[in-house]
């Protein structure tokens, strides 16, 4: 039975009309004033003027005026415990950054992970994600099911979700940043992450959830494990995630220990390819970013973590005219206290103006791209979500664009790109609910808040005695 059916079993539609509409397709199609029909989770129809008449079992009939209907945003890269460690190192570089919180990270446990996945989904979906990921690669011995926790929490959220099942085996006593028993052994990271793709992965048009490999990082990780990672994602059919080229000092780790820098050095463990995506790839030469090209790897530019913890500026003009795959993401909210996708579209048009290619770097249209269709690329799934298209997954916002922020601002998707960060009057995914007139439908969100901070205290608590 579809999501959304009448009791006797006949699809439901939801009629948005009279509303600005920029489908992010192809030929990056809009029409000022224009009708979305959704059919069960999926859109029927898109296109100017009113939706067509004679529709039956129209639940929902929904005037858009003054409101602009995009694509869901799709986060590409996260880290969900961080939630309960924001605002602390705020003026540190990566490396000194990652010294001073890993002695608190190594103390995360289930119910802390569970709230502040709850704090950091509820904040990217309240500003129109409706696809989001968690990069989750800290796993203390005895901390619980923190896959499970996280999982959890993304469904009764009711966004679309993928879990990137990270893991660490260097740590402190092989030269790498974590506690030792913060890290798992190599064949317990690999054992533990098959696990959790069998148990939770759906390769459906549809799925809600999906399970990436995604070993942290080249000076958190051993050699072995990159490349038995690949190997295992390969072998179960399921994507593969990790950072690349971040910093100055991560490519002197990989020419001091490895004699190549990281590209090099992720083509030679098997981790360059169309199945791969890696967060930043700020540190790129031409080379770097022909191989990604060639290779179909995809990036998730982080531009606000970026120039927090003052990494650089990734070369996201070069990128895409290369023809590598880009999508847009948050980061840790360590090191992006915000915790919005909506406002790093306009961060990554204003950011990526200050290098090399100026004025010319990116406009409105291709950084609403970078948040939509292009993070739907970097997740594999732009043939179900990502663009405003008959048959593609009813995952899309209505922009409320008509109020003093916005409503002297002609074009409407210069006034979201440009503009403040625009109240989201509706958010469907899978064709369902999930933000009315800003408030979350599925959650409370002033629960979450407390849980939050009671847990963010505790574990500051915790740590503190440690
Ligand atoms: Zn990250």
């Amino acid at each position: 039975m579809a999501p959304s059916a009448t009791p006797d079993g006949a699809t439901e539609r939801i009629v948005i009309e009279n509303c600005a509409i920029a489908t992010v397709d192809a030929h990056d199609t809009e029409y000022a004033s224009g009708h979305v029909v959704v059919a069960g989770n999926r859109i029927e129809s898109v296109g100017a003027g009113d939706a067509p008449a004679g529709l039956e079992n129209v639940v929902r009939r929904i005037d858009g005026t003054g409101h602009l209907v995009t694509p869901g945003l799709v986060n590409t890269h996260h880290h969900f415990y961080q939630w309960i460690t924001r605002g602390l190192a705020t003026d540190h570089n990566l490396f000194n950054w990652l010294v001073a919180l890993y002695p608190t990270w190594a103390r995360i446990d289930e119910p802390m992970v569970r709230a502040a996945a709850q704090g950091s989904l509820a904040m990217m979906a309240r500003g129109g994600v409706t696809t989001a990921m968690d990069h989750h690669y800290v796993f203390p011995e005895g901390s619980g099911d923190l896959s499970g926790a996280i999982i959890g929490a993304a469904r009764d959220m009711g966004v679309r979700f993928t879990l990137a099942r990270g893991s660490m085996d260097r740590s402190e006593k092989d030269g790498g940043l974590p506690p030792d028993f913060a890290v798992e052994t190599l064949d317990g990271a690999l054992a533990a992450t098959e696990e959790t793709v069998k148990r939770h992965h759906d390769a459906s048009f549809d799925a809600m959830t999906q399970v990436a490999v995604a070993p942290c990082s080249p000076f958190s990780v051993s050699t072995d494990l990159l490349r038995r990672g690949a190997e295992l994602a390969r072998s179960l059919g399921v994507r593969l995630h990790t950072h690349g080229s971040e910093t100055v000092e991560e490519e002197q780790f990989c020419k001091e220990l490895f004699g190549m820098g990281p590209t090099d050095y992720f083509e030679s463990t098997g981790w360059l390819g169309e199945d791969v995506w890696m967060a930043h790839c700020v540190h790129m030469n031409d080379s770097d970013i022909e191989a990604f090209a060639r290779t179909r790897t995809g990036v998730a530019h982080c531009p606000s973590s970026n120039a927090r913890l003052a990494a650089g500026i990734a070369r996201v003009p070069d990128m895409l005219k290369a023809g590598v795959p880009v999508g847009l993401g948050v980061d840790g909210t360590a090191s992006n206290e915000s915790g919005e996708l909506h406002t790093e579209l306009r961060n990554a048009l204003l950011i990526n103006r200050l290098g090399a290619h100026r004025e010319a770097a990116l406009n409105a249209r291709q950084a609403l791209r970078l948040g939509t269709h292009g993070g739907a690329q970097v997740l594999g799934r732009a043939e179900a979500i990502g663009s405003l298209e008959p048959g593609k997954l009813a995952d899309l916002v209505l922009w409320k664009l008509d109020t003093l922020a916005h409503s002297s601002i002609a074009d409407p998707v210069v006034a979201l790109v440009f503009g403040a960060a625009a109240p989201v009057t509706l958010s469907l995914v899978n064709g369902r609910p999930v933000v009315e007139d800003s408030r979350l439908t599925t959650v409370d969100e002033d629960a979450v808040a407390r849980s939050t901070r009671d847990e963010a205290r505790r574990l500051a608590r915790i740590a503190a005695q440690a």
